[in-house]
């Protein structure tokens, strides 16, 4: 039985919250909290549990949020905010006794830089407090971690390349829309492609690396090499590994207006004055475009997300491995209100905070999901809408 604290109230943090809900043996208490009461009000209401009640914080500012965790004093806070809190949420933990998870690496607001560095450079500091902060435990970052540590587990003696492929292949009827954050999401998209070959990173021109690849009942489509944040661990913790590479599907038309807003600069993060008033171009253009909770409703298609990987065999032969899941928008949608890209983060925070509270993911210190072990997580995620398959030995196009 235990508190949970969920900082944000945007699509991944309402799925989170449900979820959470949907399993009072585990969290008992639910506090949502984020810089909007109204949207955590909204999304109580809609749970409709006398278990969840909501507050208001500044993720930016510590002491906001110590007195947030004084008045709670919550087991875990699982951070659905953006980026940009991760540290102040994780300064707050520790001030606080506090322990923690998130979905997404720490990012400065000036500066679209993916790297861990700044969150690994709490693990003594979590360790001594006797804490546990678990890092990057959405589906890409999570279970695409978590996928990879089962299958150096159950499947390979030495894992040699890995290509992580995310195709959504749902349509919410939408000239323009991203399925998360805005901001986020094209600040992590027009950045340079890079990927991992033989102990070095390999940087590419934005998205001008592509092909074709066939997604399981969904079948071909083009998937372009971008740099994604869980690279950096797995090539840590997997030295075996020469090879990995993070593939994501864009349609064309999705293609041609990030073009655009990139042309007209409106993807540029760095601020201008308009009319005496400091604006951000991409903060703004974030205001006007479609909120990617609202695109749950008509979104048809389902997502897919999974790990290719080739190597050695537990048996020392060559072999390949694939692991995924599907994720129907519609469905995601009857259960939570939210699009599949939410459901896909919201579920494994949840699953990984359950992990956590069962003490099966208990260690002080900061880990990524991968250096826990992967079964029990892999089995409740299964359970709590994202079933996984397993395809040994086929073609996995690489
Ligand atoms: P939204 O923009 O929909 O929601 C973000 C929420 O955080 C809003 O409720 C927002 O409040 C709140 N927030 C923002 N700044 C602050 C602050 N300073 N203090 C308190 N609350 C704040 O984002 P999503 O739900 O789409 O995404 C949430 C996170 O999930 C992001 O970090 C994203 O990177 C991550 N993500 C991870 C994925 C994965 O697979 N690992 C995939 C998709 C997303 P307000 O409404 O007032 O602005």
């Amino acid at each position: 039985m235990a508190k949970v604290l969920i900082i944000g109230a945007g699509g991944v943090g309402t799925v989170v919250a449900h979820k959470c809900a949907q399993n009072p043996d585990v969290f008992n208490e639910i506090v949502i909290a984020s810089r909007t009461k109204s949207k955590c009000d909204a999304v109580a209401a809609a749970i409709g549990k006398a278990n969840v009640t909501t507050d208001s914080v500044d993720a930016d500012s510590v002491p906001e949020l110590v007195a947030l965790f004084r008045r709670h004093n919550p087991d875990i806070v699982i951070n659905v905010a953006l980026p940009y809190q991760d540290l102040t949420i994780m300064d707050a933990c520790l001030e606080c006794g506090v322990n923690y998870l998130d979905t997404a690496n720490y990012e400065p607001l000036d500066e679209a830089k993916y790297q861990y560095s700044w969150q690994w450079a709490y693990k003594e500091r979590f360790e001594q407090a006797g804490l546990t902060a678990i890092l990057g435990c959405g589906f890409d970052p999570g279970v695409s971690g978590v996928f990879t540590a089962y299958a150096a587990k159950h499947h390979f003696s030495a894992m040699e390349h890995l290509d992580i492929v995310d195709c959504n292949a749902g349509n919410h009827g939408k000239a323009f829309a991203t399925n998360f954050n805005p901001e986020i999401n094209i600040r992590e998209i027009t950045q340079r492609g890079k990927y991992y070959q033989d102990g070095e990173w390999i940087e590419t021109d934005p998205l001008s690396v592509h092909r074709a690849l066939t997604y399981p009942n969904i079948g071909p489509r083009e998937s372009y090499l971008m740099y994604h944040e869980e690279l950096e661990s797995l090539v840590k913790n997997y030295p075996t590994i020469t090879r990995a590479r993070f593939w994501m599907t864009f349609g064309q038309e999705y293609l041609t207006h990030l073009r655009v807003i990139q042309n007209i600069g409106m993807a540029s993060i760095v601020p201008i004055n308009y009319n005496g008033v400091e604006i951000v171009p991409i903060q703004f253009l974030k205001a006007v475009l479609p909120n990617p909770k609202e695109l749950g409703e008509n979104y048809t298609g389902e997502t897919s997300i999974g790990c290719r990987i080739s190597g050695k065999g537990k048996d020392g032969k060559p072999m390949t491995y694939y692991i995924y899941n599907n994720c129907s928008h519609h469905e995601a949608y009857l259960e939570t209100g939210m699009q599949a890209v939410s459901y896909t983060t919201g579920v494994p925070a949840m699953t990984g905070a359950m992990m956590f509270l069962k003490g099966l993911w208990k260690r002080p210190g900061v880990w990524n999901v991968e250096e826990f072990d992967p079964d029990p997580f892999l089995a409740e995620v299964a359970r709590q809408g994202l079933p996984w398959h397993e395809v040994v030995n086929g073609d996995i196009e690489f």
